[in-house]
């Protein structure tokens, strides 16, 4: 007999004269009750043993953490907070689990502990929660850009250009570290490497994805990024998963409107198709806020916070506005930021941005048009001569979420720019020919999947909406 998943036996219609569960106990009480979880929902499904007729030894192996199958009929439970229970007639142990040893014991335990035990931390309420609502996510992500029209592209993951300046580069090399070949004067010599040039992780696709999109028209990547920043920090994780859409013909504006309409998308459509876990996360969230200062309280409960970006606009405002602002706030001219705003062209740090967003605007912020020399060399410049097309998407309790500009598209003063930062212009020959045959105005935007997961799920520590999180002294499993 084909096993049902608890979901499925949870939202019967009817009672069911005979199925059968699998899945793992979660606790086992009085002798006669099973919670069983198999991870197609938050909810248990409580399963009533006929501990008379069980034998001892079967009973003593229903420990946390077993697997167990359960053949009986699917019931109204008479227990509250559940429409149906499981009258087992026959139980089964698939695989023991050492009760003692077991380290998701049910009771509260530590992120950090749990961080430590990622390979079972998933076997929790929290967790399970969190990676079926980052699943929904991802599928969210492709289905808005595939009903769209967008092409879904691969970029590679090795990269040979090292121009892309987002972040620090993890090198990828075959050459042995001992008696590594040397040029005469000296330098590891990548001629004799796997590549025959030196090549790195990728730290974005975008430079790749903005050749696709100038004969695609509109092209998205979603795929594993990498930076070997030594920042540890809570929104920052060596290998994460970004999502660069990028569109001919798109400026600033409707560049913006992409990403405010993509994330409030992806935000609706999680909230539908994972109310259970949504709602858990939420309660779980309270339960954490009650052990904060009030101060420190956020001051909405999840799904409200995730009702509110779906129901008001992003407020868009220049980087000019923003320094204007910042310069005359209160933690700013009393000092209480570690980085005093002084002057335009000041690059703004988390904690200002964190500022406009939850204490001054109190809702998702788009910053514009910021300072040439802070942003990346292949922004479009303003007529200003000093601004460029950049867009930074700011969120309550992140920070920065979405990271964007229009393009240079003239070819003589993105040549020019790089020529002043020092960037090869050999070594970008391919991303310049875009420049040369047939170039246009177009777009795109990077969005930090992990950063997006944290939002809605109201997280506050990266490596916890990532599977096996990696960051600067740590990659276990
Ligand atoms: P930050 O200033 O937060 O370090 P960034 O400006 O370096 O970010 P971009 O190069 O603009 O980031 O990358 C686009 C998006 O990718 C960011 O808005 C963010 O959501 C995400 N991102 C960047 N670096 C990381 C990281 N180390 N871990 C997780 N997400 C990241
Ligand atoms: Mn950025």
């Amino acid at each position: 007999m084909r096993h049902t998943k608890v979901k499925d036996l949870l939202n019967s219609t009817t009672t069911l004269h005979e199925v059968n569960a699998k899945g793992w106990v979660r606790t086992f009480r009085n002798n006669q009750f099973i919670a069983l979880n198999d991870g197609s929902t938050i909810n248990n499904i409580q399963c009533v043993v006929d501990f008379e007729n069980t034998p001892d030894e079967t009973l003593k192996r229903v420990t946390t953490g077993a697997a167990v199958s359960v053949t009986g009929t699917l019931v109204e439970s008479k227990g509250a907070g559940q429409k149906f229970e499981i009258q087992v007639s026959k139980l089964e142990i698939l695989g023991d689990s050492d009760a003692e040893k077991f380290p998701m014991q049910p009771k509260k335990h530590s992120l950090e502990f749990l961080r430590e035990n990622a390979h079972l931390r998933v076997r929790t309420n929290a967790f399970g929660a969190i990676m079926r609502v980052r699943s929904v996510l991802s599928f969210a992500v492709h289905n808005y850009f595939q009903q769209k029209g967008f092409v879904y592209v691969n970029t590679p993951i090795i990269t040979g250009s090292d121009a892309e300046g987002a972040g620090e580069m993890f090198k990828v090399t075959a050459l042995p570290f001992d008696n590594t070949p040397r040029t005469e004067d000296g330098k590891v010599n990548y001629k004799e490497d796997f590549f025959g040039k030196e090549t790195n992780l990728t730290v974005s696709g975008q430079l790749e994805g903005e050749t696709f999109a100038m004969a695609l028209g509109q092209i998205y990547t979603f795929g594993p990024t990498f930076r070997a920043e030594n920042s540890n920090t809570s929104r920052h994780l060596a290998e994460f998963w970004m999502i660069e859409p990028e569109v001919a013909f798109n400026d600033l504006n409707d560049n913006m409107d992409l990403a405010e309409d993509f994330i409030q998308y992806v935000i609706k459509y999680t909230m539908e198709k994972c109310q259970d876990d949504l709602k858990f996360l939420e309660g779980r969230l309270l339960e954490e806020e009650k052990s904060k200062p009030q101060a420190e309280r956020s001051e909405m409960p999840l799904l409200e916070k995730l009702s509110f970006v779906l129901e008001n606009n992003f407020k868009r405002v220049s980087y000019t506005e923003a320094i204007d602002i910042l310069r005359d706030c209160t933690p700013n001219k009393k000092k209480k930021f570690n980085y005093i705003i002084n002057e335009w062209g000041a690059d703004l740090q988390s904690e200002h941005e964190r500022y406009l967003v939850e204490k001054h605007f109190k809702c998702p912020v788009i910053l514009f048009d910021y300072p040439a020399n802070i942003k990346a060399f292949y922004m479009r410049l303003n007529e200003d001569g000093k601004t460029v097309r950049a867009m930074d998407i700011l969120f309550p309790g992140i920070g920065e979420i979405v990271g964007g500009s229009q393009r240079e598209e003239r070819f003589d003063v993105l040549v020019e720019k790089m020529k002043a930062l020092g960037i090869d212009e050999e070594e970008l020959w391919w991303y310049l020919d875009t420049r040369r045959f047939g170039s246009a105005v177009h777009s795109g935007f990077g969005l930090g999947f992990e950063r997006l997961v944290l939002f809605v799920t109201g997280m506050t520590n990266i490596r916890d909406v990532i599977p096996f999180p990696r960051t600067p002294g740590s990659a276990e499993f």
